[in-house]
């Protein structure tokens, strides 16, 4: 089917070698089909169905901003508020349902199908492009609060409300460095899966670190046992394709939970106008240099480097953005990230389910900005003078501690308290960070995401040009083309064609890959 080949990403030339199409084509507009006299309205039909679920996703977040102002007018009670926002709490449950068994069988069967040589290698670029990028962002983030000042002046910090309780608690910064390495090795898998270990002790939350790595290391073990370890891994790769299968019904949902998760929010706000009068200067500070990121910035680099559109490679993922936009969860926006890095951007499964979830944990361009402008704005506030000595310290310890911080609302604030340490600011005030929180974390996590797909594009590239270079037509870390080819999402209304397609090496193609 024309549309399908092309809304998989991909197309083979008469020499059977496969050539990348521009993601837009993903709407189902092909030159091809243009040029063929089309009526007008079957035209838009066609351009309405192929970009449904982008059309939802949108007019969810602005519907959901016109609900929550309207709502807003009838002082709803909290309990009236938790009924309001019911349908956006169930999306949130259902995408972090979905994570475990997602981030699990998606490293098991990435791991275990990639050659350990290229798996280093790609795994090597990948977190090259995370620790510069990490850096850029971080830099930006100090140069934005050096220029606006926003703890300078009569910002009027005390009008809002002192958070205490949820302050973290401060901690020496080697002992920061010590729970990372702890959270890596996790002593009880199980556990793992809900608990990790912040301050020296188990706490309730997901290790996903530690479950990445435990997943990646047991993959490559798999590889290792060779024709012994084929039925697990066959296991893996079903288990992972079919909570995919989950993931596409989920994200025919997301739209509703969007526009409820964004109402609500708007519904339960504190008086924003003070919020802004107060720390107006703040929020703005993290906003463009969020926006100069994943505007500029990550584009930029992503353009140099293929020569192709990185906003046409945006719009492919404007399901995946507006989710982080509405969950504030780098984890939670992973299962569509990848359905939309596969479906629109022709990415291979094969990288995007290797390097996602490893992304959506450890790479946090967003929060790195965020935290540089926290930790100069509280020293602007305590009229403490920072040297270049601590201001290198701030980018170093701002992009080591984003890799730290969970990708789950407020992750990012939670990590903050090792960078004030590192400079010696006082960590008290990080309460006027979390009364804004709510606000900056959407940015910061759309920005969280938006790095984690541009390096899945990039090692995209990267895998192609190696192909080419060696003059093969699929490269190793490509398994054949049914492999590497995702399908396009429908509606789970809509019909299925009655097709397997199974991720990861069968056992004939299984030498082709080493
Ligand atoms: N909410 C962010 C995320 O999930 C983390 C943060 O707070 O910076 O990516």
């Amino acid at each position: 089917m024309a549309d399908e080949q092309v809304s998989r990403g991909e197309r083979k030339d008469s020499s059977g070698e496969l050539h990348r199409e521009e993601p837009a084509l993903a709407n189902g507009l092909t030159a091809h089909q243009k040029s063929a006299g089309e009526s007008l309205a079957q035209r838009i039909k066609r351009i309405v169905l192929g970009n449904l679920l982008v059309i939802l996703t949108v007019s969810a977040v602005i519907t959901g901003v016109i609900i929550g102002l309207a709502v807003r007018t009838a002082e709803l009670n909290q309990t009236q508020i938790i009924y309001f926002g019911f349908p956006g709490e169930l999306l949130v449950r259902l995408l972090k349902m979905i994570i475990i068994p997602l981030v699990v069988c998606s490293l098991v069967s990435g791991a275990a199908s990639i050659d350990p040589r290229a798996l280093g290698k790609l795994g090597g670029w990948a977190m090259l492009f995370f620790l510069v990028t990490t850096l850029i962002s971080s830099a930006i983030g100090v140069i934005m609060a050096l220029i606006i000042r926003p703890g300078s002046s009569e910002s009027g910090q005390s009008k809002i409300a002192a958070q205490g309780d949820d302050i973290p608690e401060a901690k020496e910064v080697v002992d920061s460095f010590l729970d990372l390495i702890r959270n890596i090795f996790p002593s009880n898998l199980v556990a793992a899966a809900f608990q990790s270990v912040p301050s020296g002790k188990d706490v309730d939350g997901m290790n996903i670190l530690g479950l990445i790595v435990f997943a990646m290391a047991f993959g490559v073990a798999l590889r290792k046992l060779g024709e012994e370890g084929e039925i697990l891994m066959k296991f893996f790769n079903s288990f992972n394709e079919a909570t995919m299968v989950l993931v596409s019904w989920i994200m025919w949902y997301a739209p509703l939970g969007i526009m409820f998760l964004v109402a609500a929010k708007i519904v339960e706000m504190e008086d924003v106008g003070e919020l802004f009068a107060s720390l107006g200067k703040y929020i703005a500070c993290c906003m463009i240099g969020h926006a100069v990121h994943g505007l500029l910035i990550l584009p930029l680099i992503y353009f140099v480097i293929t020569r192709k559109n990185p906003y046409t490679f945006l719009l492919g993922l404007i399901t995946a953005l507006a989710t982080a936009f509405g969950t504030s969860s780098s984890s939670a926006t992973l299962p569509l990230m990848m359905k939309c890095v596969e479906e629109n951007n022709g990415v291979s499964k094969h990288i995007s389910r290797f390097i996602l979830p490893i992304g959506a944990t450890v790479n946090m361009d967003g929060a790195a900005c965020f935290q540089c402008v926290a930790a100069v704005f509280i020293a602007q506030l305590n009229q403490i003078p920072l040297n270049f000595v601590q201001i290198i310290t701030i980018l170093v310890t701002a992009t080591a501690s984003s890799v730290g911080a969970a990708g789950i609302p407020a992750g990012g604030v939670l990590t903050l308290a090792i960078i004030l340490e590192a400079v010696g600011l006082p960590t008290h005030d990080i309460s006027l960070i979390l009364a804004v929180d709510w606000l900056v974390d959407r940015t910061c996590t759309v920005i969280n995401v938006e790095g984690d797909a541009f390096g899945a594009g990039l090692l995209q590239h990267f895998v192609d040009r190696t192909s080419e270079k060696e003059g093969v037509e699929l490269s190793e870390v490509r398994l054949g083309e049914e492999d590497v080819l995702s399908k396009p999402e429908r509606s789970p209304l809509m019909e299925r064609p009655l097709e397997v397609e199974v991720a990861g090496p069968r056992p004939s193609e299984k030498e082709s890959i080493m």
